[in-house]
């Protein structure tokens, strides 16, 4: 039987990743990978998550055993709320919560709700591969804003909003991680939030703001990477957080801010896709939270992953040769790597591989009509030592290609 005849269009149309397909060649043993964007494995907080579970008593443990609502566990949910409340500045007044399983859920559930075959979301050069896929999967087409040092250039931005009403497309929202974005590093100045929030609320079109790294900042303090939703008076931005950096990606938890009948909608769509987030993490992040651990964990990972990306840029200018252009991340796990014209990512990655290196090609993180002349390096998950290795491999492969 011709089973592929029964395929839906949406599933048609999903190709099975080249980046997956590179990153199997990369996974033998012994490699330095710059690949993967992970938090420090040999730093989870193993550790609290035991202690948590061997206190729980019988009733804590069915809570954590049993099915729960949709929407959320009612006392994470609350916990959830005060942070972002004090630590974030997000005013929840006519805002409602939902936990989700993973910000890729968030992803998924979002793109379900606005999206029809065809329709347009404005991504940021270069975003999130997960992103790119569940906006793809779901029969999205994505247009590209340029960025640059202070993120989203608005002209840019502009110009791209005329030209898409010209051609009577539909934008349904704009996808920006404005604190140390996945992959390029680069975080959206204060001005420009702003500036981006008045064009959006001009043009009536939602903005989805996807912030797991912004609590790892290396300089200034909490108030100088407030998310876009805190400056939000208008209720246009649909906001995504996450426990795969404060706690455990393994825990597969996040949650979306957004307007209550917003919440509403994504609630009743959650019900089809997994009933319910697992209670056993959410028990856990509830415990995590209400100890204090949360914040302990994420001043010592500051901390750890600060040196490790000073490691990364000092490595980078001592290694690279001088047509080689980097970002210089204030924050969270990447830096993005503009090769010369002259070399092929891919090239690299095959000859990076067998000097037993990894790190990911840019294309991953482009939509597909765009040109690769990058790399994406993560130091989050590798010793100082190996990111001064890793990079100075990778800076003489470039330099013998040349
Ligand atoms: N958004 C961005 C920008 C990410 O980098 C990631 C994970 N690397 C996610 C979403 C998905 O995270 P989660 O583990 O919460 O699904």
């Amino acid at each position: 039987m011709e089973i592929e005849n029964l395929y839906s269009d949406s599933i048609k149309g999903l190709k099975s990743s080249k980046i997956r397909e590179l990153m199997k060649m990369a996974s033998k043993p012994g490699i330095i990978s710059l690949g993967g964007g992970m938090p420090d494995s040999s730093n989870l907080p193993f550790d609290s998550v035991k202690e948590i579970i061997n206190n729980w008593n019988s009733k804590r443990a069915i809570d954590a055993l049993q099915y729960g609502a949709t929407k959320g566990f009612t006392s994470l949910l609350e916990r959830i709320r005060k942070r972002m409340e004090e630590k974030k500045g997000i005013s929840m007044d006519g805002q409602d919560i939902i936990v989700t399983t993973g910000s890729q859920q968030a992803l998924a559930l979002v793109s379900k709700l606005f999206l029809n075959p065809g329709d347009v979301i404005i991504v940021e050069i270069p975003s999130f591969i997960g992103a790119i896929a569940a906006f793809y999967s779901f029969m999205g087409v994505l247009d590209g804003i340029e960025v640059d040092e202070n993120g989203i250039i608005i002209d840019d931005l502009e110009r791209k909003l005329e030209k898409l009403r010209a051609n009577g497309k539909k934008v349904k929202f704009i996808y920006t991680i404005p604190n140390f974005n996945n992959p390029s590093g680069i975080t959206l100045s204060v001005e420009r939030r702003k500036k981006l929030l008045g064009i959006a609320n001009k043009n009536e079109i939602p903005i989805v703001e996807d912030d797991p790294y912004g609590d790892f900042y290396f300089k200034g303090d909490e108030y100088d990477y407030r998310p876009i939703k805190s400056l939000d008076n208008s209720d246009l931005v649909i906001y995504l957080g996450t426990f795969s950096k404060v706690l455990s990606p393994g825990i597969r938890l996040g949650w979306i801010i957004a307007r209550e009948d917003i919440i509403a909608k994504l609630e009743l769509q959650k019900q089809s896709f997994d009933a319910c987030t697992p209670l056993l993490s959410q028990v856990i992040a509830e415990d995590y939270m209400s100890r204090g651990y949360i914040d302990s964990y994420i001043l010592k990972m500051r901390e750890i992953y600060k040196e490790k990306r000073d490691a990364a840029l000092f490595a980078l200018e001592k290694y690279m040769p001088e047509k080689v252009k980097w970002t210089k991340p204030e924050g969270g796990f990447f830096v993005w790597v503009t090769l010369p014209e002259e070399i092929d990512p891919e090239a690299l990655f095959r000859r990076a591989v067998e000097k037993n290196v990894a790190f990911v090609t840019g294309d991953a993180f482009l939509p597909e009509d765009y040109k690769n002349r990058y790399i994406r390096l993560s130091y989050s998950n590798i010793t100082v030592e190996e990111i001064d290795n890793g990079i100075r491999i990778i800076a003489n492969t470039i330099k013998q290609m040349m």
